[in-house]
């Protein structure tokens, strides 16, 4: 197999070497306040056999990749919600099981990897508070130093994560789009990998190991794919994994991806709709996709069009009763942002059919946000000192 970039804008083509992460040519076009310019695809050519490994299909050979087991994460099948649901093959991708307990660790894997093969040690990144977590924990598996921007707000389980695993870690005072900007401006000054989310290709491409599972664990593409969207590179790197199987004749249709955003923090959506992104202070409870400015939000939104994706919205009140909804009829417990692919799934499912095959995935575990997840249940008021106040 050969790899190579291909930008995403203009289509020229280059070798792939850790200096370049945008397009030379495109990215002199980017302002400050939109999605990143120029972003490179990886490009693949050859032959793999059906029985494929995943490792095959990535640009960054087996023996660099760290010792710690990412992705190959439950694609199950969850009764009760089944039922409730009337979908007979909903399947549930869980990748709230992966080392740092969030589908993060599939971008992080792969960057490590690169920059082990180009002998880069140190590893910059931006963070809302699960690619850092992740980018520390699989660092840490693979002796790299690893430096972290996060907002001030990051939930506390996320920041701890980053700190025991070893990392940097840096509070910037506001959001993640300022942290975003900060990183790259360190990596400017201090050199090192920058694996800041859509501007480092290897975090798309990465990404796209879940369709690859996806499709070995069902045998076949499913209908419909369902994702929570901030940034837009899970979407992008989901979509890159079924076409890439496409490509290569491995597989003979695209699924119809729903990206879903928060109504509150839906940047992707109004662009979707107006055409141009525009840089609105947002907020949601599903901290993992409040994004003001889609970092990846031309690249997704390109291929979103490309393959007959769509864009939906849900509320902050239907993503933390999805969350309780698969949490107590499921028994699986994902943070918001997880739980928001689920609740898409729940807005849009009277416009599927009912035998369809239903993909929902799952993308960080519940206990990541705890502050979030209390309140989508009622906690106990007081305590009791004997059964006979309750009997
Ligand atoms: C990062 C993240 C997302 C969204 O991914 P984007 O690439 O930003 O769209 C969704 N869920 C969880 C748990 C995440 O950590």
């Amino acid at each position: 197999m050969k790899f190579n970039y291909i930008c995403t804008e203009c289509s020229r083509q280059f070798d792939i070497v850790p200096e370049l992460m945008v397009c030379p040519n495109c990215s002199k076009a980017q302002r400050s306040d939109e999605p990143v310019r120029g972003i490179l695809e990886i490009n693949l050519e050859g032959n793999v056999n059906k029985q494929f490994s995943v490792f095959d299909m990535l640009p960054v050979e087996k023996e660099y990749f760290p010792a710690i087991p990412v992705g190959n994460t439950p694609l199950w099948q969850p009764a009760n919600i089944r039922k409730n649901a009337g979908f007979a093959n909903l399947q549930i991708k869980d990748d709230g099981v992966n080392p740092t307990f969030s589908f993060k660790d599939r971008a992080s894997f792969l960057v490590s990897a690169f920059a082990k093969k180009h002998r880069i040690n140190e590893i910059v990144l931006a963070s809302t508070g699960n690619a850092g977590s992740s980018m520390a924990g699989i660092g840490a598996a693979a002796a790299q130093d690893i430096t972290i921007f996060l907002p001030e707000t990051a939930p506390e389980a996320k920041i701890v994560q980053a700190l025991q695993y070893g990392a940097s870690v840096y509070k910037v005072k506001g959001t993640y789009d300022l942290a975003y900007d900060m990183s790259l401006e360190y990596s400017r000054l201090k050199g090192g990998m920058n694996r800041n989310t859509a501007y480092n290709p290897m975090t798309i491409e990465g990404k796209k190991t879940v369709s690859l599972e996806i499709f070995q664990q069902l045998g076949n593409v499913p209908d419909y794919v369902f994702v929570s969207a901030g940034d837009g590179c899970i979407v992008a790197g989901v979509i890159k994994g079924f076409r890439d199987l496409l490509t290569l004749g491995l597989s003979d249709k695209m699924p119809v991806v729903y990206a879903v955003q928060a109504e509150t923090s839906d940047a992707l959506y109004r662009a979707w709709n107006s055409g141009k992104f525009e840089n609105i202070p947002t907020h949601t409870v599903a901290d993992s996709i409040c994004v003001d400015i889609p970092r990846n939000g031309y690249h997704a939104r390109k291929l979103l069009k490309n393959h007959n994706g769509r864009i939906i919205r849900v509320s902050d009140a239907t993503i933390l009763s999805a969350q309780h909804e698969l949490a107590s009829n499921g028994g699986l417990f994902t943070e918001p942002a997880g739980a928001t692919a689920y609740a898409g799934f729940l807005s849009e499912k009277n416009n599927l059919e009912n035998d369809a095959q239903v993909v929902v995935i799952t993308t960080g575990n519940g206990l990541k946000d705890v502050a979030s997840a209390l309140k989508g249940v009622k906690a106990p008021d007081k305590s009791i000192k004997s059964i006979q106040e309750i009997l």
